[in-house]
């Protein structure tokens, strides 16, 4: 399958890179003909067993180059905490893979087919569980509503050519290349509109009600950005690049759970002490390396 052939290619390219910049030039040459490959040999829509294959392969080239936290108890953790929140939304039935990246920035991202990434910097600044979860339902919610996918699939109507100019311009242009993966991440698969976000951020908040969580998290998690932002903007950089996030969207948040009757809103869970174990160890664990620019 074509999909099997770029994955080869993407590989073989990545060996023969040396410089972590040209690394990242190199990954998102070759993540634009992955997309263009597919895009070209579905001329359909595209599948959810070919967003799969293609979550994988991009899933496994993250993972090789960002410094993932392999700690059993975080990894455990981060999974049960995101499988609860996947459970509850998700109905196409995937298999769902949750991440702590090694790095104090705060940022997260989702990857087509099922893979969520979350920064150690990101849970170390929450300071409860329902903020965390609002952040992972955040991100579920865009592979559910398939953001990245529409993304590729109205690519097909346009000109081939367009589309590769367009992917590559997006990230080479804007810088992006420079700061490796993770902000390339936010380049190819994670640069979504406003409405995107919006529906994402709705997704969030209906699926922490159903896992009985509080969703005042996200409005909570929205603060806890813009504040950072404020005192260390290179620290958000990331999010913000991929998250388009202004002070209305605390609003909008604010309004999207106000729709829900009061009696869904009652008892919800706002923290556990399990999160709080979590997060202690996170902070116990070594510093986090520094991230490659
Ligand atoms: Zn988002």
């Amino acid at each position: 399958m074509t999909i099997r052939t770029t994955g080869a290619r993407y590989t073989a390219s990545n060996t023969a890179s040396n410089t972590a910049r040209h690394t990242s030039k190199t990954l998102s040459l070759a993540r634009a003909f992955l997309l263009c490959t597919i895009v070209a040999s579905t001329g359909c829509a595209i599948s959810t067993q070919q967003e799969v294959q293609m979550g994988q392969n991009y899933a496994a080239q993250v993972e090789k180059e960002l410094p993932i936290v392999r700690d059993p108890e975080i990894v455990r953790y981060i999974n049960v905490l995101g499988d609860s929140l996947a459970g509850v939304t998700d109905d196409r039935s995937l298999t769902w893979h949750f991440s702590v990246v090694d790095a104090k920035e705060i940022n997260a991202f989702a990857i087509p087919g099922g893979y969520i990434f979350v920064n150690r910097g990101l849970i170390e600044r929450a300071t409860n569980l329902a903020e965390v979860a609002g952040v992972l339902g955040h991100e579920i919610g865009h592979v559910t509503r398939r953001h990245s996918i529409k993304q590729m699939q109205k690519a097909q109507g346009a000109n081939m050519g367009m589309t590769l100019a367009c992917i590559l311009t997006n990230i080479c242009n804007s810088g992006l290349a420079q700061t490796g993966i993770q902000l390339a991440a936010g380049g190819v698969f994670a640069k979504f509109s406003r409405d995107d976000e919006s529906e994402a951020d709705a997704e969030g908040v209906k699926t922490v009600i159903r896992a009985h969580l509080d969703p005042a998290g996200i409005p909570q998690m929205f603060r806890i950005l813009l504040d950072e932002r404020k005192s260390r903007p290179d620290g958000v950089d990331a999010f913000f690049l991929s998250h388009p996030l202004e002070e209305n969207r605390i609003a909008a948040s604010q309004q999207m759970i106000a729709t829900y009757p009061a009696a869904a809103l009652k008892g919800l869970t706002q923290d556990s002490p399990n999160f709080q174990a979590f997060k202690k160890r996170l902070l116990s664990l070594p510093p986090s390396p520094p991230t490659k620019k």
